[in-house]
């Protein structure tokens, strides 16, 4: 991959003076943890951890700068480097007391990858670097412990044939080839019992593997495996820059936004060994529940194991809290390193060790990625146990993640008709129900086609990646709470069960056997990843606690402590926005629940939405098959009772709170019948002949509907449809406001990019109210304005506020017709863009700031100069889309408008917007 050309910003130090490795060891650090962006996340923290006299071991940090520098120049190091790395392995030898390539005593290390971001399994670490056939046998005697010795080599053959010299799974190849060798020495040492547990393999094994892994390095790539220390460092070093670019960590980045001229730095720290027997082992822990938040410490350890055996979820390993019992000294060091990491990173952490023979060892910390629910959960209750300050809680908890505090999960009911098939680890919270699919790509077509789909692994690795992505839910065999799958799960907001050992899947044959039951390839099975549970079939779900709450009201806030915390920190968030927010909602019933989850007025009613209910599609069809305008304001006629009844339940809704009423504005064809039986029954239903319902049909063709004869422009032509809405309007303003409930309608008219177009339709509206007012003998208050969703709206914004007295931006036609692009038809292109980087992001769903946004910037700075405090929102999808909500924060709108559900999200994106000024 080229790389990015640099920005003018970056700076071109003489490559003599700079610093590009810091050491860490023995309560003393080169870095800090605030510098992440040079020391990235693992090397940062390091160095904090070293500093506040947790037991890390030694080590030094090259900085993500050689990276960069790495990639700049051909896959080249700086001059300046060599020496550096020099210094830092003779302090890291003085602090071991150990020598790299030592005969007696070696120094072996790690080398770790570590970017600003925590990418979790996306780049290689190599352990026990080092060891080479004589530094073997010397670990061997001062361990007394040969069988160790030999796996710790075996174990380093792999990861630095794998990961440096590239000996990988060739096409056509079903496993990696190093397990093959593996599977052949067990074969021929256990031809009873093949599938042994590698513990089982003793020193003499371990030994003929290493000889065996080093002979497949020669066969494999035509070179030795090198057996100098310094040359292994090397090759190391550069496989986890190069790391920086395998296809896994770009598919990361661009899925989290991270850019790719970051760079990695590559952590270089002394081993210590989980793996020397039974009182040993390696652990991953968080400091509290990272699913739902209870602090507890959470976590699991595997005994006498090196950490990738946990990470990589081949074994299943057990709950760290067994310790208590098997190791109580090692738990008690535990707790302690618990409660130092919250007091000192004030955030929930999430955190790796090892324990070598009895005594624990720090080796990575970082904020813990958790559920939506404990996130919100982790920070209220760290506000109360006076952590942080209620701003942080609200900075910290990513907007998009309260998302998942709304989902359904499984009814009750449903669930207790069906049975258990199957249980596993509760590892990503939520109801899914989906076909199964047993290969990530598999998953992916079939989402592509519409379909819900589980996706079923033995485990997962990064390649799935995508699957992961595309699925409702993922369901794993083998693999613990930490393992990959349950990791990135969690991070996508995914439902997901792990470890559920009783399931036996067959990739060969798609499919999966449990407990006398067979599942093939298409089938639906339910995983509930708050529990752990898998269900056969398709499970009904149910809505979520805070829904039943606020909508349903069949629980209380006393009895949903989930809804308590949700709560509270919805309250700081609306203490400190400024933003308001509103709901697009076009029903009575829907109004009243955007209410609950905090709206402060409609939006957006798109009143077309009411024209399909029950008989009053045939009004509709009849208006738009008049043929003159007295037929037409009789079908007309007909409707008015029905909007104006729909209008006067969604101001009772309200309760005094505005609505943005828009006039409508899709095209007409949209609302007839296409195929010819559909006409014939129009056409007797109305008493007409069905030529003419044809011909009027072809008449009203458009080759490009969304440009054609649509919004304001209907209203222009047909002034009497947009008449018979504003009397719907204002006749039922009339009567609510009769019966003692303010009303606020602000009357919008769609599609606007002459002034003109909006001063006829402003005109019209304001004679139909005085009509009324006259008739009723009241006084209405109302607005009208317009939505802005057209370039030339944004240009001439200034004649057009001269008549608008509010702009509401519809970002996604004024994405559409910025663009040129159409948004029904952009999914043929678009993922190659995302994937070329044409634009990050789908522009549809997060705004084009750059470009949209621009428009924008021009239509608020426009309007403002002919009208002062002209009243400013949006009603795109992008209301409800937290990195657009803080733009419009900065343009000063007044509101975003989004769908009820996603309210708490734009409530906290708004609050945070706030707190960033
Ligand atoms: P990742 O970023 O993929 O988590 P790490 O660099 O943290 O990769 O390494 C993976 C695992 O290797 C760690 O969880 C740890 O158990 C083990 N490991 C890393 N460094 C050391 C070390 N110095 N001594 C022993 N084990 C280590
Ligand atoms: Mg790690
Ligand atoms: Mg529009």
């Amino acid at each position: 991959m080229p790389t990015k050309s640099k920005s003018p910003k970056a700076k071109k130090p003489s490559s003599k003076s700079v610093k590009y490795v810091y050491s860490f060891g023995n309560g003393k650090a080169d870095g800090n943890g605030k510098m992440k962006s040079l020391l990235g996340g693992k090397g940062a923290n390091l160095a904090e951890m070293t500093r506040i006299r947790l037991p890390v071991p030694s080590g030094f940090t090259i900085s993500t700068e050689v990276c960069t520098y790495f990639y700049d120049h051909n896959r080249t190091y700086p001059p300046a480097l060599e020496k550096q790395i020099d210094e830092a392995i003779h302090k890291l030898e003085a602090s071991m007391g150990k020598k790299f390539g030592d005969a007696t005593n070696p120094l072996l290390v790690a080398v770790r990858s570590g970017a600003r971001d925590s990418m979790p399994g996306m780049m290689d670490t190599i352990l026990n670097l080092g060891l080479n056939d004589r530094t073997v046998r010397a670990l061997a005697e001062r361990s007394r412990n040969e069988r160790f010795a030999y796996d710790c080599y075996r174990r380093f053959l792999q990861m630095y044939g794998d990961v440096v010299m590239g000996v990988q799974k060739r096409t056509g190849e079903e496993h990696e080839p190093f397990e093959v060798v593996i599977e052949e020495l067990k074969k021929e040492l256990f031809p009873n019992d093949p599938h042994v547990s590698d513990t089982k393999l003793d020193a003499t094994a371990l030994r003929t593997l290493t000889d065996r892994f080093r002979k497949l390095i020669r066969e494999r790539t035509g070179k030795d495996f090198p057996e100098d220390p310094r040359e292994q460092l090397r090759g190391a070093v550069g496989a986890v820059f190069g790391s920086w670019n395998n296809e896994r960590a770009i598919i990361y980045r661009r899925k989290y936004n991270i850019p790719h001229e970051w760079g990695t730095a590559v952590n270089v720290q002394a081993m210590v060994f989980g793996n020397t027997g039974n009182d040993s082992g390696s652990g991953v822990s968080f400091t509290r529940d990272p699913a739902t938040g209870e602090k507890v410490l959470y976590g699991e350890f595997l005994l006498n194991a090196q950490g990738e055996d946990v990470v990589a979820g081949v074994r299943t390993p057990e709950p760290v809290l067994q310790l208590k019992v098997e190791m109580p000294e090692v738990y008690r060091q535990l707790q302690d390193v618990r409660h130092t990491l919250e007091s000192h990173f004030h955030d929930m952490q999430d955190f790796e060790f090892t324990v070598e023979q009895g005594r624990l060892f720090m080796l990575q910390t970082r904020n813990g990625k958790r559920t939506g629910f404990a996130a919100v959960r982790i920070a209220v209750e760290m506000v109360k146990e006076k952590l942080i300050k209620p701003d942080d809680a609200v900075r910290r908890i990513p907007a998009d993640s309260l998302s998942q505090l709304l989902a359904p999960v499984f009814d009750s009911n449903a669930r207790k008709t069906t049975q258990v098939i199957a249980r596993g680890l509760p590892a990503g919270p939520g109801a899914a129900s989906g076909k199964i699919y047993f290969s990530a790509n598999e998953a992916e077509s079939a989402a592509q086609r519409g379909e819900k789909v589980l996706l079923v692994r033995i485990e997962t690795s990064p390649e799935d990646i995508r699957g992961m992505l595309a699925a409702e839910g993922i369901l794993t065999a083998r693999g613990g709470v930490s393992s990959h799958a349950a990791l990135v799960a969690r991070q996508m907001g995914k439902v997901c069960v792990c470890g559920a050992s009783e399931l036996q899947i067959d990739y060969s044959t798609n499919s999966l056997h449990v407990r006398g039951q067979n599942f093939r390839k298409g089938d639906y099975l339910s995983i509930d990843g708050t529990t752990g549970e898998i269900f056969p079939g398709e499970v009904k779900t149910s809505p979520s606690d805070i829904v039943r709450v606020l909508i349903d009201k069949d629980l209380t806030p006393a009895e949903s402590p989930i809804y308590r915390v949700f709560a509270q920190l919805m309250q700081w968030a609306d203490q400190r926005r400024k933003l308001e927010v509103r709901a697009n909602a076009d029903q009575p019933d829907q109004v009243g629940h955007a209410v609950a989850f905090g709206a402060q007025g409609v939006g957006l009613c798109r009143t077309e939405h009411m024209f399909f209910e029950g008989d009053r599609i045939d009004h509709v069809r009849e208006m738009i098959l008049a043929e003159n305008a007295d037929e037409r304001g009789k079908a007309l006629a007909k409707l008015l009772p029905a909007q104006r009844s729909d209008f006067a339940g969604i101001f009772k809704a309200l309760k005094g709170l505005p609505a943005t009423i828009r006039f409508l504005d899709p095209p007409l064809h949209e609302f007839i019948p296409h195929d010819e039986a559909s006409q014939r029954d129009l056409a007797e239903k109305l008493g007409i002949s069905a030529d003419r319902v044809a011909r009027r049909v072809k008449e009203l063709h458009e080759f490009n509907p969304m440009l054609g004869h649509r919004g304001c422009r209907l209203g222009i032509v047909y002034p009497e449809i947009s008449e018979m809405q504003a009397r719907a309007v204002f006749e039922a303003a009339a009567e609510v406001q009769a019966s003692g409930i303010k009303v606020r309608p602000e009357i919008m008219i769609p599609l606007v990019g002459f002034p003109k177009e909006l001063e006829l339709q402003i005109a019209l509206v304001h004679q139909v109210a005085q009509k009324v007012q006259k008739e009723r003998n009241i006084k209405l208050s109302y607005l009208v304005g317009t939505m802005i969703e057209i370039p030339r709206a944004c240009v001439v914004a200034d004649e057009i506020a001269k008549s608008a007295q509010f702009f509401s931006f519809g970002t996604n036609d004024l994405t559409q017709t910025t663009l040129g692009m159409s948004r029904d038809d952009a999914g043929s292109f678009l993922p190659r863009y995302q994937e070329e980087e044409i634009v990050r992001q789908n522009p549809f769903a997060v705004l084009d700031q750059g470009g949209v946004g621009k428009l924008m910037e021009t239509a608020v700075k426009l309007g403002r100069s002919t009208r002062k405090d002209i009243k400013l929102g949006i009603c795109g999808e992008h209301g409800g889309e937290p990195d657009s909500v803080k733009f419009c924060h900065r343009l000063g709108l007044a509101y975003v408008s989004c769908s009820p559900f996603r309210l708490p999200v734009a409530r906290l994106a708004a609050a945070q917007a706030a707190l960033k000024e």
